[in-house]
């Protein structure tokens, strides 16, 4: 941390921002950092917002694992990426100054479209039929085929998206500093013809999961990374691994990961 002093701010623009924002750039600055304009000349990049904004932060600075990322809350809500609240900046500086901060690896998500391009993920990539009918799904694990899914889509969920998509539809939640992916379903048909695991699975850092997409009409399914859709036409395999990559961000080290669980949740 101390030898990391180029932050660039990530923020969409708002003028109910800029009074703090400020003063945040006005203490840092006291504090010896050096605001960038831009992202490439920065060692810590810092998202102003909710979980949304600092999804984009991270795709929008491509997921860059030589910097720190960090996220401030511009509401008096706390949520899963921030630790630090932009209308309490002189806490943010007394944990800088004191130390009272650790870094959190947060594993990342590959997804390869028919063997082109690949993106990736912190939340989770999800895949969902686009039509009225259910949509077939050929699931292997490595090279094993594990299933034949039929219904409406699937969810492949990091630790840290456990808490988000996934959780709606009764994925566990998984401790970040486990390195795994999670998979869960939407909608599937399960009968005498049609057979799915039915329960969500973890796999370990080691495995490549493969959907081989069924014709039929399916190969435009909707397809999303975290918050964003995935424009692809005419999809018939996609890969999904972790990519070994960890994204680090700054966090206070009496603020937890089952700390934000129970102040969100319970
Ligand atoms: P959104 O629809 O505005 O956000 C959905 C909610 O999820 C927001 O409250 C957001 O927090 C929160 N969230 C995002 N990432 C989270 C995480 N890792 N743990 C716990 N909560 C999280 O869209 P968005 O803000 O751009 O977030 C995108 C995410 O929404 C997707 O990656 C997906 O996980 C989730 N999503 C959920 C459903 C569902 O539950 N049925 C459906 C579609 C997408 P903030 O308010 O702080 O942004
Ligand atoms: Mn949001």
């Amino acid at each position: 941390m101390t030898d990391r002093k180029n932050i660039y701010f990530f923020y969409k623009e708002s003028t109910s921002i800029h009074k703090n924002l400020d003063n945040l750039i006005n203490r840092i600055t006291e504090n010896g950092f050096n605001v960038v304009n831009d992202a490439q000349d920065a060692n810590i990049i810092a998202s102003i917002g909710g979980d949304g904004d600092f999804l984009q932060c991270v795709r929008r600075t491509r997921f860059r694992d030589d910097c720190l990322y960090a996220g401030i809350s511009n509401t008096n809500q706390l949520s899963f990426y921030c630790d630090f609240y932009l209308d309490n900046v002189e806490k943010m500086i007394e944990a800088i100054v004191e130390n009272q901060m650790k870094v959190r690896r947060y594993p990342v998500i590959e997804v390869t479209i028919n063997d082109g391009p690949s993106y990736e993920c912190i939340n989770e990539f999800s895949i969902q039929s686009a039509i009225v009918k259910t949509f077939i799904l050929d699931v292997y694990i490595n090279n094993l085929h594990l299933e034949t899914f039929r219904g409406d889509g699937l969810i492949i969920s990091t630790p840290t998206g456990s808490t988000a998509y996934n959780k709606s539809v009764h994925g566990a939640v998984v401790d970040p500093k486990l390195t795994c992916m999670q998979i869960t379903e939407l909608g599937s048909l399960n009968n005498n013809q049609y057979r799915t695991l039915g329960s969500p699975f973890i796999v370990s850092e080691d495995k490549t999961l493969t959907l081989k997409v069924a014709k039929e009409g399916n190969e435009h399914p909707i397809m999303a990374i975290d918050n964003e859709a995935l424009s692809v036409r005419q999809v018939e395999k996609i890969q999904i691994k972790l990519t070994g990559k960890k994204i680090k961000t700054i966090k206070l080290k009496d603020n937890t990961f089952w700390h934000k669980v129970k102040r969100t949740f319970l």
